[in-house]
């Protein structure tokens, strides 16, 4: 039997284990020069310069940048509900109810009319998500924002390097947060970044980050401990000069995917978009959960399903938002397969992805 063809796999080489070697030899390993460097390199690698913070998780950083944009208990923050939980998690921790809105089918991101039905006057600020590495329809949701005075926030945790008409990702919002977790587009272990849209609110952010201190033993407000250690900021850098090859690579294996699967409705990309593939996200209508077994099961493919539950279902989140309905995160929710996409796809693994999706949905029609 063929090897399984993993639906994620991180990349760690020598030269990130070389990094935290050093990192170890040098003694000092909380929060110091290699996160200081990471948050300067990332910034000028993605959001063209604008001051960036480092924290301890993805889901930190969007706790982290709700509050350090005053969004607190009486307010309200629209977020898609066809997500990971962390994006409503972050709001509800804040003391600030999660607003559930639908997606745009095509894109599968927040739909601007589904928002602005959303919108209440104690609404304070829209949070979408680049899901899958699309991004969402900043242009839209920007000019809905505008004329409502409420902020505009980003979840790119997904996202690293996506752009809308040349304009990365992460330029867009108050605050927008990219993850490092493993089976993101770059990893540093776990961390997570946050780029802010102005000099107040990257203070806010670092001294959140670190016990209200900037000056030690001044704490100046209550804060949390979300640093980054140098170990993984080490790891991060290493990552940052090889995530550009990687988008590339993912981008060439959805290229093939489009032009050679049969049988499935492949992704769309919305014009001028610059789609970095965290996921490569097909719908199935009949029996999706068989298919995704078929696949792993008669083709060692693996696939992933993200996500099944919409965040308005979740016993977590679902007291938000009694009797809502949301009728395309819904069908989305029941139909999405991610196929693999990740760089480390071989030729043959392209083709067998190929031929193990035309035979199970060629059986199933
Ligand atoms: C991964 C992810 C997060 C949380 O990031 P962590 O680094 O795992 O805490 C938040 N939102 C979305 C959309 C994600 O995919």
């Amino acid at each position: 039997m063929p090897d399984l063809i993993p639906a994620a796999k991180p990349l760690i080489g020598d030269d990130e284990r070389a990094a935290v070697d050093r990192v170890l030899r040098s003694g000092m390993i909380a929060q110091g020069p290699e996160v200081a460097a990471f948050e300067r390199e990332f910034a000028d690698h993605f959001v063209d310069g604008r001051e960036t913070v480092a924290v301890n998780s993805g889901t930190s950083g969007l706790h982290l940048g709700l509050l350090a944009c005053g969004i607190g208990p009486g307010d309200e923050v629209i977020v898609p509900s066809f997500t990971f939980a962390a994006t409503g998690n972050s709001v509800a921790l804040t003391g600030a109810t999660p607003v559930f809105a639908d997606i745009d089918p095509v894109t599968f991101t927040l739909d601007v009319a589904s928002v602005e039905a959303a919108i209440t006057p104690r609404t304070r600020a829209i949070m979408p998500v680049h899901l899958y590495g699309h991004p969402a329809d900043m242009v839209g949701l920007g000019e809905l924002a505008e004329r409502h005075g409420i902020a505009l926030f980003e979840d790119a945790a997904q996202a690293h390097g996506a752009k809308i008409a040349d304009r990365p990702v992460g330029t867009f919002g108050s605050f927008t947060m990219f993850s490092l977790y493993p089976t993101k587009n770059m990893t540093s272990g776990e961390g997570g970044m946050v780029t802010a849209g102005s000099a107040e609110i990257a203070r806010a952010l670092r001294l959140l980050r670190n016990q209200g201190m900037e000056r030690q033993y001044e704490n100046e407000i209550v804060g949390f401990n979300a640093r980054m250690t140098d170990l993984h900021a080490a790891i991060g850098r290493v990552q940052l000069t090889k995530v550009d090859a990687w988008t590339q690579k993912r981008r060439e294996n959805a290229a093939f995917l489009d032009t050679h699967l049969t049988g499935v409705e492949i992704p769309v990309v919305a014009p001028g978009v610059h789609h970095v593939y965290h996921q490569y996200t097909i719908r199935v209508r009949d029996d999706r959960d068989g298919f995704v077994r078929a696949l792993r099961e008669e083709h060692q493919v693996g696939s992933g399903v993200y996500y099944p539950i919409p965040n308005h279902r979740l016993p977590s989140l679902t007291h938000f938002a009694p009797g809502l309905d949301l009728p395309q995160t819904e069908n989305a929710a029941s139909e999405v397969v991610s196929l693999p996409v990740h760089p480390s796809l071989s030729d043959d693994d392209l083709g067998r992805i190929v031929a193990a999706v035309a035979a199970v949905a060629g059986a199933g029609s």
